[in-house]
């Protein structure tokens, strides 16, 4: 194991941020708030990747937004309905 790699994990099992040091707070398994939005930018900027849009691909954003899992239902729900009456015809 390397030694940032041991200094990540004694971080975390202390429940701390792994990159500053700083408590996390609940629900955040490695990173503290602001290092975790720091390093989804990152990836973000590196994949040139758009945050995501009712209608899109992929799964809206985790649990936190209610309403975004709402409206991706009703588009999925709406596209259902154009294939159904697609195949009436
Ligand atoms: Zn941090």
């Amino acid at each position: 194991m390397s030694r940032q790699t041991e200094y990540q994990r004694r971080k975390i099992e202390a429940g701390l941020c792994e990159i500053c040091g700083k408590a996390r707070e609940e629900g955040q398994a490695r990173r503290c708030k602001a290092c975790a939005e720091r390093y989804r930018q990152g990836k973000r900027d590196r994949r040139g990747s758009e945050p995501w849009q009712p209608g899109n691909r992929g799964r809206p954003p985790k649990g936190r937004e209610p309403e975004a899992l709402a409206r991706k239902i009703e588009v999925m729900l709406s596209k259902l309905e154009g294939m159904e009456k697609g195949r009436r015809r």
